[in-house]
């Protein structure tokens, strides 16, 4: 910690790229992040490390405004549910090659390969879309998800935009969604800290559906290890904001912030949101499956 410090400048710790539902490449996502000024990012795709090598190779060559090599932390948004509400879990610096976080992951991936062909099948009792017009959106080997389905409707003309899509064919109201299969968060928390990563609880208070999550299970998650919650996301509410971090003083949980960039999937930009750098030495002290890549 402190002099040993190896980063300087903005910390993103939350970014997609096309390896899950991102519109550029994981390399892309890296030179994005040094142009738009950040010191560390973050590649978090749903469910895959397929972008870790391709980012780390990126980085090599990426320099930063402050002179600096870019730092890349390698990680993982985790796809996790507690009944209908789906939570997601970030990871951080964990083995890739744990099993057990492999098996679970593909399990996911598969999960969400089957329910997106359903919905898909589903939409097209109603609509002019086919499996097909989704594959032709989706890198191979992507995590699939509505965002996919999102960019075939956009193709096909029958919305404009992913959002549109979102607020309306793919929203859970409109009777074409169907859920996929994802573990319980508690399991994605010691599944993570298994692979010696460290679990943050991503955007945990967005409106509608995933409110703040209860207060039980969030000490059941804090025991299990989790280190702390994303709460400098813009699709956290101010309401929720307030109430997040009430619960971070009194679990002793850290505060990250972040973008959560979609490429042109979502407006978040790089950078808009940010971690204090003393939270990220944290999150590296902390960590033993992977080190952070430094160009
Ligand atoms: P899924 O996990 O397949 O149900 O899809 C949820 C994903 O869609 C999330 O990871 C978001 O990144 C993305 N998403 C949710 N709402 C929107 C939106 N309004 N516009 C673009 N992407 C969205
Ligand atoms: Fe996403
Ligand atoms: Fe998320
Ligand atoms: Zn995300």
């Amino acid at each position: 910690m402190g002099d040993a410090r190896r980063f300087r400048g903005p910390v993103d710790l939350h970014t997609h790229s096309s390896v899950s539902d991102g519109t550029e490449t994981p390399a892309e996502v890296v030179r994005a992040a040094a142009a738009a000024g950040l010191g560390v990012v973050a590649l978090t795709d749903h469910d895959s490390t397929a972008g870790w090598q391709d980012a780390a190779a990126a980085v090599a060559n990426t320099w930063t405004a402050a002179g600096t090599g870019l730092m890349l932390i390698p990680g993982m948004e985790l796809s996790t549910r507690i009944e209908f509400a789906s939570v997601h879990m970030l990871g951080y610096l964990f083995d890739p090659t744990n099993e057990a976080l492999v098996a679970e992951t593909e399990r996911i991936r598969s999960g969400r390969l089957r329910r997106a062909e359903e919905m898909v099948s589903r939409i097209a009792a109603d609509y002019d879309l086919t499996w097909a017009d989704v594959v032709a959106q989706t890198t191979k080997g992507a995590t699939v998800g509505r965002p996919h389905i999102a960019d075939a409707l956009v193709a096909r003309g029958l919305v404009a935009t992913r959002s549109d899509a979102f607020a309306g064919i793919l929203h859970w109201k409109a009777g074409y969604y169907q859920p996929h299969y994802a573990p319980d968060p508690l399991t994605g928390v010691r599944l993570i800290r298994a692979a010696g990563g460290v679990p943050v609880l991503a955007h945990p208070g967005t409106a509608g559906r995933g409110r703040v999550i209860p207060e039980d299970r969030l000490a059941r998650l804090v025991d299990a290890g989790l280190f702390g919650l994303e709460i400098d996301h813009r699709e956290n509410t101010d309401d929720g904001k307030a109430r997040l971090h009430e619960l971070a003083s009194r679990f002793g949980l850290a505060i990250t912030g972040s973008s959560d960039y979609h490429g042109l999937g979502k407006p978040n930009q790089l950078g808009e949101n940010t971690t204090a750098p003393e939270v990220l030495d944290a999150i590296i002290a902390e960590a033993s499956g992977s080190q952070p890549i430094t160009g």
